[in-house]
């Protein structure tokens, strides 16, 4: 039985005043809350902040991204040890905004997953396609190539360390979901493609769908049989709607 997880991803949004209305939102609703595992991931600067709020409750915190370096002259880049010092559990890796924003391609998102772990933390590995991809009929491709990465760089052990979140491209922030079955489909296919190595990892891998999930749609999904919680971008900047997310993957147990 894989227990779910919501994590929030709040991207670049926030100031902090709203990051502490925020989580104090979350935090005054987590208490109906009781199977799901919730987590938020905000910018850099707020994690003290949100490490303050959350330190002693249910809720684990995460970095959005991290350093394929240790330490040293990387102007601008904040290294794994940094986030387990502010006592982050979670980071995001491979999210398709890094990946086409930032040229992060499968091979840098193999490092950085690598050098998570190694740092103590859990990856939150993203992987998707984009529309193009898809009308082409090449998902199951693309979602192979970029999970092979990982496991040719660290084995398939690796992935049970962490989480997966498969979010297809065109569903990031455009407001179109993708359907139960089709993300279903895709969580399946991910699932064998890891059972191929290793059964028991594959068994036990927490796989997240991440594309545009909200109240309204977050049932449908969670009741999915591999579909193991959600990454969540907009709605999760609304204490509200993010705990209705979260209720919808608790009463999916
Ligand atoms: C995300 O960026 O991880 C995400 C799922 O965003 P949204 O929920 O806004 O589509």
């Amino acid at each position: 039985m894989r227990q779910p997880l919501v994590a929030g991803n709040w991207k670049m949004n926030g100031s902090l005043a709203s990051v502490r209305e925020l989580l104090a939102g979350i935090k005054a609703g987590i208490g109906d809350i009781k199977k799901c595992e919730v987590a938020v991931c905000p910018p850099y600067v707020f994690i003290p902040v949100a490490q303050e709020a959350l330190s002693g409750s249910s809720i684990p915190w995460g970095g959005q991204n991290l350093s394929t370096e240790v330490s040293g002259a990387f102007t601008g880049e904040v290294a794994g040890s940094m986030l387990t010092d502010f006592g982050c559990t979670y980071v995001i890796v491979g999210h398709s905004e890094r990946r086409t924003l930032y040229g992060e391609d499968d091979a840098v998102v193999a490092d950085k997953h690598a050098v998570a772990r190694e740092a103590g933390l859990k990856p939150i590995f993203c992987i998707g396609e984009t529309l193009e991809e898809r009308e082409s009929g090449i998902t199951e491709e693309v979602v192979a190539r970029q999970v092979d990465a990982v496991i040719n760089a660290s084995g398939v052990e690796s992935l049970g360390d962490g989480v997966i979140a498969y979010e297809p491209v065109w569903a990031i922030g455009t407001g179109k979901t993708a359907t139960p079955e089709q993300a279903q489909d895709v969580h399946a296919f991910i699932r064998e493609r890891i059972a191929g190595h290793s059964a028991s990892v594959a068994e036990n891998v927490r796989i997240l769908y991440g594309g545009s999930m909200k109240p309204g749609n977050a049932a449908e999904l969670m009741e999915k049989p591999d579909i193991d919680g959600g990454l969540i971008g907009g709605a999760a900047l609304k204490a509200e709607d993010f705990l209705g997310i979260c209720k919808a993957a608790d009463d999916s147990v």
